[in-house]
């Protein structure tokens, strides 16, 4: 059953598909949340996200001031979500929204003028400059160095950032950097705004094993920061991160979306497919898996039901999220796979072939599908804390 099935959300639910089934861009074949291929792609994006800001289906949570609904429902936020994922739409890019998050709660008034306006607009698109070559599942202990000039001055950045989805893209970066060596790792981290057109600052973009470009490495070359680009307090990142990342929880319930569509895809292609002379669909174990999935998208969907309501209403576990994440990235795998297995050698051609299955859905689906088991968390990471904090295992 749908989050929201049965309540004045059902109507919400009704208004955002017809909104997303009239102002989305095109149909995306690519599996997951990917970053623009083209500029053409990337414009999509910029008005896809101003127009979610203006109908206020994004940024509902801001403050008034800022274009925000005060005492809005937060499940909303999740309905949006998994309409867009329904849709095949384009998430709107998540480095904007943390980067919203944490100047909403941090930044100074003037930063809030100059930036949140242009993020609503989809002016200006943020990336995340967190994760490092050896800061990654361990991200406190990031090596980026930010010093400060002296008395009323600037700071100067030298470092290098890796994973940074939309750094192509993105016109400001949300960064964090070690400005005290001397102090305990999470204290000593600050956050910052990145002018990413500053000397200093050099984007590569990495071409993945599914063809595309959604990471980069981002390096930093004595790049000076005025002082004003500061978020929050010297010391305060690790906070102002940890603040940000918890607000960004519309996430699970468009993940358990891809799954019900990825299911469905899977029936419908499976019916193209003879094993032995008779269509796939015939043969009891084909049956018999997809069944087999598509109950483990059930249970899923429960999950990430029960994960959502325990956060909004404070009486979730710290196991909850971490759960229905792991279960997600690894079901999202396994039904690749399947595909995959089931679909024979025309299943692994790729977009742009006239023999590939679905325009080359599932080899894109299975080559992107490691990905959801590393993002936000991997699934050893995942599994430690349900060992922890969850059953009570030593570390
Ligand atoms: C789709 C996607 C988008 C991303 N976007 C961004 C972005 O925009 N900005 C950004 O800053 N970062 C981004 N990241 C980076 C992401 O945060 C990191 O990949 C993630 O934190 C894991 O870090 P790592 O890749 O360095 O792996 P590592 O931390 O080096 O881990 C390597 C392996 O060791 C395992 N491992 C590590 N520690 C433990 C442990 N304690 N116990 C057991 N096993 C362990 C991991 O599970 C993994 O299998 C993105 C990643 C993905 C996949």
């Amino acid at each position: 059953m749908e989050l929201g099935a049965g309540t004045p959300l059902e109507h919400f639910r009704a208004d955002v598909r017809a909104f997303v089934a009239a102002h989305a861009p095109g149909h995306q074949v690519r599996s997951g949340v990917r970053s623009p291929e083209n500029a053409e792609e990337y414009k999509d994006l910029q008005r896809w996200t101003a127009d979610l800001y203006a109908a206020g289906y994004l940024g509902a949570d801001w403050p008034g001031e800022w274009g925000g609904s005060p005492g809005h429902d937060p499940l909303r936020g999740v309905v949006v979500a998994e309409e867009i994922a329904r849709a095949r739409a384009p998430m709107p890019p998540s480095g904007s929204s943390l980067a919203a998050n944490a100047l909403i709660g941090f930044g100074t008034e003037d930063q809030k003028a100059r930036h949140l306006p242009p993020i609503r607009s989809g002016g200006h698109l943020w990336c995340q400059l967190f994760s490092e070559p050896d800061a990654g599942s361990d991200l406190a202990s990031l090596r980026t160095r930010a010093v400060h000039d002296g008395d009323g001055g600037g700071w100067t950045v030298n470092g290098q950032k890796l994973w940074t989805t939309n750094g192509q893209w993105a016109r400001y970066g949300y960064l964090l950097a070690r400005t005290d060596p001397e102090a305990p790792k999470h204290k000593g981290i600050t956050a910052f705004i990145l002018d990413m057109a500053l000397p200093g600052v050099t984007v590569h973009p990495l071409r993945e094993l599914t063809g595309t470009s959604d990471f980069n490495e981002v390096f930093l070359d004595d790049v000076r920061l005025p002082a004003d680009a500061l978020i929050g307090a010297p010391g305060q990142g690790w906070t102002i991160a940890n603040a940000s990342l918890a607000q960004e929880r519309n996430g699970v319930g468009a993940s358990v979306v891809r799954l019900q569509l990825a299911v469905q895809d899977l029936i419908r292609d499976a019916s193209a497919v003879r094993i032995d002379g008779r269509p796939a669909l015939e043969h009891d174990d084909v049956r018999q898996q997809i069944a087999r999935l598509s109950a483990e998208v059930d249970a899923c969907a429960l999950l990430a039901r029960d994960s959502t309501l325990g956060h909004l209403s404070g009486r979730g576990t710290p196991t909850d999220a971490p759960m229905a994440k792991l279960f997600f990235s690894e079901l999202n795998l396994r039904i690749a796979e399947y595909a995959l297995t089931l679909l024979g050698p025309a299943g692994v051609l790729a977009e742009g072939d006239p023999d590939a299955v679905a325009h080359g859905r599932w080899q894109d689906a299975y080559l992107y599908a490691r990905a959801y088991t590393i993002a936000g968390g991997s699934s050893e990471i995942m599994r430690n804390i349900i060992a922890e904090r969850g059953l009570g295992l030593p570390r």
